[in-house]
């Protein structure tokens, strides 16, 4: 598998941007909340997660294809807990993972 990913899209300025989008999208929407698990408030950003999904709204040749969406994961740092923030409907990017 050959995969055709821009090298621009993962310096480390570009990944510690969305980041920084991440986190500003978590405070602006979800606040100062504790884990759903373990109501602690350790909470880790990975950006560029890619969650794979059937799409029912597909129809003909691609009716069944799965789709992906770029999403950024948040997970509890002490218990494991993990959250998805899909990064297109929160305009943090509008690219292609
Ligand atoms: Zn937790």
């Amino acid at each position: 598998m050959v995969l055709n990913v821009p090298k621009a899209r993962y310096t480390k300025e570009a990944v510690r941007g969305r980041a920084e989008k991440v986190r500003e999208h978590l405070l602006r929407t979800w606040g100062d909340r504790s884990c759903g698990m373990c109501d602690q408030k350790k909470w880790l950003i990975f950006v560029d997660a890619v969650i794979v999904a059937s799409d029912p709204h597909r129809s003909g040749l691609y009716a069944r294809a799965p789709t992906e969406l770029p999403s950024a994961a948040i997970v509890c740092d002490h218990c494991g807990n993990t959250l998805f923030v899909n990064m297109k409907v929160a305009g943090i990017t509008e690219d292609e993972l």
